[in-house]
């Protein structure tokens, strides 16, 4: 955990979230500014920065964030989503406390 990260605080219930699933290693939110009708942050519980900070010790965390998406989109009927992890300021990373976009519920077809 880090104390100045927006996400741990989320995590540690310091700053109020919609939460939508959570389990001892994951919390899954509702983004603050959503960029689709469904907008969810898959956010680990620890604290790591993004992906290029990432050990081999993460390797079942991560593995674990991707069977939330699936269990989140079987809640969704399996209606299809897209995931995004952005790295870095230049790609669009706001928030350097590694999670996952889940977006739903529109039309994407620009990469
Ligand atoms: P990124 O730009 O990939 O780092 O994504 C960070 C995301 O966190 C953005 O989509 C923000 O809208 C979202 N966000 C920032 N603060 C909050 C918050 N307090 N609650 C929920 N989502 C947030």
């Amino acid at each position: 955990m880090a104390d100045d990260c927006i996400f741990c605080k989320i995590i540690r219930r310091e700053i109020p979230s919609k939460i939508i699933a959570e389990n001892d290693d994951i919390l899954v939110i509702q983004d603050i500014a959503p960029k689709a009708p469904t907008h969810y942050l898959i956010i680990p519980k620890k604290h790591i920065a993004d992906v290029r900070s990432l050990s081999e010790a993460d390797a079942h965390l991560f593995g674990n964030v991707m069977l939330m998406a699936k269990e989140l989109s079987s809640k969704m009927n399996n209606a299809p989503f897209r995931l995004i992890i952005n790295n870095g300021p230049e790609v669009g990373q706001s928030v350097f406390h590694s999670h996952v976009h889940y977006i739903a519920g529109k039309k994407m077809t620009d990469f």
